[in-house]
């Protein structure tokens, strides 16, 4: 941010004397105790550690730092602690010094404050998402420790937004939009409503200069006009309250141009139709802070006698201050040209709280006590906001976009370990995310401190701590709410692992009593006890005997022995085929001829036999459909071809919708039994604007973070414009969708999809 030039040092310190003269001169008009000796060594020494160096704009660097320590002052209405801490807040980070040197010149306060301020630094948003999050929870951890860290941090991103214009455009849009999601909401919460207003302003400047600039043309080109409605409204007001006797200050206050903008969005107006440009601010000066109340009611009462009152409009949050402390009495009157204006009646002390927030507050309760500990009352205030449950109050975290690719969430675990998962996981996608034990055995979690259910879908910022218990076992049904591949592939191993050891035992029982009883153990009659017994396959049945819900009966006897001995007819039993056929890893090549598998050994097939997993390489009897070529994982049919073999389609592939219409009794039920070895060859399709460095990401993701065999890589550049086909080796289709998605998340990638 910084380059090392060095001229005309007699002009630089002119400047650097005068912006720190106007600093310590706004700190001695304040209320705060005048401690300026440490004020002043904080300066110097900030100035001698970042001398030499300049900012972006051409300014000294200790420039900055006392920008911040002035807004830190003037503008939040913090002390001297705070002051010193701005002075000192990019020491640590961008100078030989440690926070220890901070410590031995300035004590255990300021240091821990600059120790904060420089562990959020770089912005919430660092370059990697996972950089994001750990930023966030390092500020809502340092935030509980000292909000002043927050509002000194708050008062860095204010003057680094009002200097914004130096900055590269792309550092712009990052931080415009970075400024919009988490400080101006941040600044709403804390009450500094005049600094929300501007950063709000000033990111929408950059981030739509032309809009702006229109907005802030008309509002000039309509000044006169708005000048004059404004006159005629307020004039009798202000005879009226000059007759009461009330001293105050009444002024027409103008909408942002953010805020404009928000209307003019929200509700579809071009800028002519929105009417309620303004407020009208009354601010009466009241030496005895118990007849406020009171007197907002007679101002109140003046303004209703003169114009027609909205009847729904009115609020008093004098009685109820809003959360964050504001208090004001408003009013909405039909003004003389018609329109609705909105009226604002404040005391002083209540207009500075509603725009400095709680630093006013605590600035109207000075003199009761020691400045730390009043200090500290109100910092407590604002923690209380901040750890209060109630929605409205936290409703801040809802408006914190943690993440700016909505595609994924940040959790966190009890020991405050960041989790990055796609949106939409659940509460099992993150114990499977954790541990393949802790998802097997998982019954449910406590999210935020509540009690939630495995399905739960998490959010980010949401903490989450995995209960489990080791008398549950995994479920089939759970496949269901679970987003994540890996989570799906766990808890598919896990089931099998679990079904192992009985369907082994079933398998000897099987073949016990198949023995005792005489029936050989074909084909035909393992598909018929499967139909007797209501099981799709063969390890089910297995499985139900081991686990004694099916007991083998001799009213079985008769149907089987009728089985082995007579053929049944060839339609009609619908059985379940496991088709596929010998590994194919090595003849798996990118080109599209070789997703076909080698010259099989063709074999009759018959619908009603059921095949042996695919380990076993006594030739294939099927084969993958040109049209749609599903990999394992897919959801696939089988049909039967005039040679005999079993194609296999997609499900949704619209020749297998064809032929399942018009050739129902050549259809066989498939289902994948590979064992992982193997690889097949997939297509994905990356589009996206191409900028320097893109394909090396994508690469990068596929063949050392994925550890994937990438095959074949075409790529064609047509302006910003980029399409790449890359062709990967991968063992089933949730590989290939996984990988989509992360590509999907790389900067610049527009779409990212398999192709069949
Ligand atoms: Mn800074």
């Amino acid at each position: 941010m910084e380059t090392t030039v060095m001229p005309n040092p007699r002009e630089d310190d002119k400047m650097i004397e005068a912006a720190y003269g106007e600093l310590l001169e706004g700190y001695l008009r304040s209320n705060h105790r005048k401690k300026v000796e440490i004020i002043e060594r904080a300066f110097k020494f900030a100035r001698e550690a970042h001398r030499g160096v300049r900012r972006r704009s051409g300014e000294p660097y200790i420039m900055h730092p006392i920008a911040v320590a002035r807004i830190v002052s003037q503008e939040i209405g913090l002390g001297s602690t705070s002051i010193c801490a701005a002075l000192l807040h990019d020491v640590v980070e961008d100078t030989e010094y440690t926070v220890e040197d901070i410590e031995q010149n300035f004590g255990a306060k300021i240091a821990q404050l600059v120790e904060g301020l420089t562990k959020i630094s770089g912005g919430i948003f660092g370059d990697k998402a996972s950089v994001q999050a750990e930023n966030f929870r390092k500020l809502l951890l340092t935030m509980s420790e000292d909000i002043r860290v927050v509002l000194i941090k708050m008062a860095d991103r204010l003057h680094n937004m009002r200097t914004l214009g130096s900055m590269a455009p792309n550092k712009r849009y990052k931080i415009a939009g970075e400024t919009l999601y988490i400080y101006a909401p941040l600044a709403h919460r804390l009450g500094l409503f005049a600094i929300k207003t501007e950063l709000e302003d000033l990111s929408f400047k950059h981030e739509h200069p032309d809009i702006y600039d229109e907005i802030e043309r008309k509002i000039r080109q309509t000044q006169e006009r708005r000048t004059m409605v404004y006159s005629d409204f307020s004039l009798p007001i202000k005879e009226k309250l000059d007759s009461l006797g009330i001293k105050y200050e009444a002024k027409a206050r103008l909408k942002s141009i953010y805020s404009i903008y928000k209307k003019m969005e929200a509700k579809h107006l071009p800028f002519e139709e929105v009417y309620d440009l303004y407020a009208m601010r009354i601010v009466f000066d009241c030496e005895d802070q118990s007849m406020e109340k009171s007197i907002c009611w007679n101002i109140y009462s003046a303004i209703t006698d003169l114009y027609q009152l909205h009847p729904g409009r009115t609020r008093d949050w004098i009685v109820t201050p809003k959360a964050n402390g504001y208090q004001a009495l408003h009013l909405t009157v039909m003004g003389p040209d018609g329109n609705w204006i909105e009226v604002q009646i404040r005391s002083r002390r209540m207009d500075e709280i509603a725009e400095k927030g709680f630093a006013a507050h605590w600035k109207y309760k000075i003199g009761e006590g020691d400045e730390e500990s009043e200090l500290n009352a109100w910092l407590k205030t604002i923690k209380d906001i901040l750890d209060n449950p109630e929605p409205s109050a936290i409703d801040f975290l809802s408006t914190l976009k943690l993440n700016l690719f909505a595609s994924e969430i940040v959790v966190f675990t009890p020991a405050g370990e960041l989790v990055t998962l796609p949106s939409g996981a659940t509460v099992l996608d993150l114990a499977f995310e954790l541990h393949s034990e802790l998802g097997l055995h998982c019954i449910a979690a406590k999210v935020n401190h509540k009690l939630m259910p495995l399905h739960c879908e998490l959010k980010s910022g949401d903490q989450v701590e995995i209960l489990t218990s080791k008398n549950q076992v995994p479920q089939a049904e759970w496949e269901s709410f679970l987003v994540t591949a890996k989570a799906r592939t766990r808890l598919r191993k896990g089931l099998r692992a679990m079904r192992q050891p009985l369907i082994a035992q079933g398998r000897e029982m099987l073949a016990r009593w198949l023995e005792e009883n005489d029936i050989p153990d074909t084909n035909l009659v393992i598909t018929k006890l499967q139909g007797l017994c209501h099981v799709g396959n063969r390890d089910d049945l297995c499985m139900q005997l081991a686990s004694e819900e099916i007991v083998l009966g001799d009213f079985l006897l008769k149907p089987l022995r009728k089985a082995a001995a007579l053929p049944v007819q060839s339609s009609g039993l619908f059985s379940k085929i496991v088709a596929i056929g010998k590994k194919v890893t090595a003849t798996v090549t990118p080109s599209s001829k070789e997703k076909e598998l080698p010259a099989p050994e063709v074999k009759p097939v018959n619908t009603k036999q059921i095949y042996r997993l695919c380990t076993t390489p006594d030739g294939s009897n099927f084969r993958f459909a040109e049209c749609c070529s599903p990999i394992p994982g897919d959801d696939v049919m089988g049909f039967v071809a005039d040679d005999g073999m079993v194609e296999i389609h997609a499900l949704d592939c619209p020749r297998a919708q064809v032929l399942k219409a018009g050739f129902g009794s050549s259809i066989v039920a498939t289902e994948w039994a590979t064992d992982g070895d193997i690889r097949f060859l997939a297509h994905v399709r990356v589009e996206g604007i191409d900028r320097h460095g893109i394909l090396q990401d994508i690469t990068l993701l596929i063949s050392t973070h994925m550890g994937i065999d990438m095959r074949k890589l075409t790529i064609e550049a047509k302006a910003e414009v980029f399409e790449a086909d890359l062709w990967v080796r991968v063992c089933d289709a949730d590989v290939v969708n996984d990988l989509c998605r992360r590509i999907k998340a790389i900067d610049g990638v527009t779409s990212s999809t398999r192709i069949v």
